[in-house]
């Protein structure tokens, strides 16, 4: 468990164990409940927990580097047409401004709101092909800090020319910012930090402004907080339909590893920043031997069981850098980012290894061991993706034409 809590892949691209064991079949859960390791009632609650995706809710850190990306990018398509809608609303309101406020303070309130607007506009403008999620909670924070700062500023301004209560739409202001948390997928940790930066800041002026225990000023801070609360349920709720229909799209789902599709996206951004980086890059492409035999021998439930094993000895045999996933049936790709081919052979031997260990108990109390083969390459500077996964199935094919069981490293002067 540790070591798969350690594994960026054990996150939102791979589930952890409990998850594998909810998707296994009956099979292991007859199976498990023989188990000495099954979990204690005190472990199963820390697994339901983690199977209601709490931990990946809270916060962003066991996120993957991937469904990172995805959240960023999606947050920063978000913010673009708001900064726009509110680069265009705030300042068009100066028209009805002129019609209630006096000279100097309307002249001071036009400058702020073309200010605000301006900065919505540069915030829009700021098309950043980075997507890392710094620079999206950057973004998300210049949406509340903007208006904040407007409104704060207008309210010392009206306040201070003798308005008796602040005009409605500067009122909305605080509730319109805390409204806007919830157009986003937020962590509960992001959206507790802004309600928590507008309704502190809702706080912070009226106490200096002298009216904090008004019946107005506590029925607000108390409008705020369930207006954050309601916000805050639909960011989450936003979030955690992401995770899901992420995870949907990336995992396979009998084993919970990566699935094909992510897997190779995985090795072509991988193998684009090894290139860049002049770093290296390796692949361990590993097949069962002989598993349609198990199929037939055994049934497809407990060919399906045999899948699942390998894929957890796969991720607790591997290193938290290594990144695998199902590539086909019964194959199985390691991508091992700044590694060359003689790290990745011991690599491969440890997992080949490992698998030769394993003892599947079966319902009648048989155990069933089972040996791999695997394909060892190391990308070449001047080759594709493409040409690399050739050279690798070359390797793998070669392992099984050598009897199997065994690992073959790709010739690197072919492909
Ligand atoms: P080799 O050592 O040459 O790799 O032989 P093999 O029997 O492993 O290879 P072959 O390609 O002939 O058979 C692969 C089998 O894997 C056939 C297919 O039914 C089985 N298989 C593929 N996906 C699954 C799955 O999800 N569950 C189960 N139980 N079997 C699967
Ligand atoms: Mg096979
Ligand atoms: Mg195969």
């Amino acid at each position: 468990m540790d070591n798969q809590s350690s594994n960026p892949q054990a996150q939102v691209d791979q589930p952890d164990a409990v998850e594998r064991r909810a998707s296994t079949s009956s099979y292991s859960e007859l199976q498990a409940t023989n188990d000495p390791a099954y979990p204690t009632k005190k472990q199963a609650f820390i697994q339901r927990l983690k199977q209601a995706y709490l931990f990946d809710l809270l916060r962003a850190r066991p996120h993957s580097k991937h469904f990172r990306h995805t959240r960023a990018q999606y947050i920063n398509g978000r913010v673009r047409p708001i900064a726009l809608l509110l680069a265009l609303l705030i300042p068009a309101w100066i028209a009805v401004d002129a019609l209630f406020l006096s000279g100097s303070e309307l002249k001071t309130i036009s400058v702020l709101r073309i200010t605000c607007g301006a900065l919505f506009l540069l915030l829009c403008l700021w098309s950043s092909a980075n997507h890392s999620l710094l620079v999206a909670r950057i973004k998300l924070t210049l949406l509340v800090v903007i208006p904040s700062g407007f409104h704060t500023a207008a309210q010392f301004v009206l306040l201070g020319n003798g308005h008796d209560s602040l005009p409605a739409g500067y009122h909305f202001f605080p509730f319109m910012i805390i409204g806007l948390g919830g157009i986003f997928p937020l962590t509960i940790f992001e959206g507790a930090l802004l309600a928590g930066f507008v309704v502190g800041l809702y706080i912070l002026n009226h106490l200096i402004l002298g009216d904090l225990f008004s019946y107005s000023s506590l029925n607000d801070i108390w409008l705020l907080t369930l207006l954050a609360g309601i916000a805050g349920w639909a960011a989450l709720t936003q979030l955690s339909m992401m995770m899901r229909l992420y995870r949907q799209a990336h995992r396979d789902s009998l084993t919970g590893l990566a699935n094909r599709g992510s897997i190779v996206g995985f090795l072509n951004r991988e193998a684009q920043s090894a290139r860049e980086q002049g770093s290296p890059l390796s692949v361990i492409l590993m097949d069962l031997d002989k598993f349609k035999r198990i199929n037939d021998t055994y049934g497809h439930a407990v060919g399906d069981e045999v899948l699942i094993n390998v894929s957890q000895l796969l991720i607790k045999t591997s290193r938290a850098e290594d990144f695998v996933g199902r590539y086909g049936g019964e194959e199985f790709l390691m991508v091992l980012s700044g590694t060359d081919a003689e790290t990745a052979l011991k690599i491969a031997h440890r997992l080949r290894s490992a698998c030769d260990q394993q003892h599947i108990k079966l319902l009648d109390e048989q155990l069933l061991s089972y040996s791999t083969s695997a394909g060892v390459a190391e990308l070449k500077a001047d080759e594709t993706v493409e040409q690399m996964m050739k050279r690798v199935d070359d390797a793998l094919y070669q392992a099984k034409g050598a009897g199997r069981n065994c690992i073959v490293v790709a010739d690197d002067s072919d492909g």
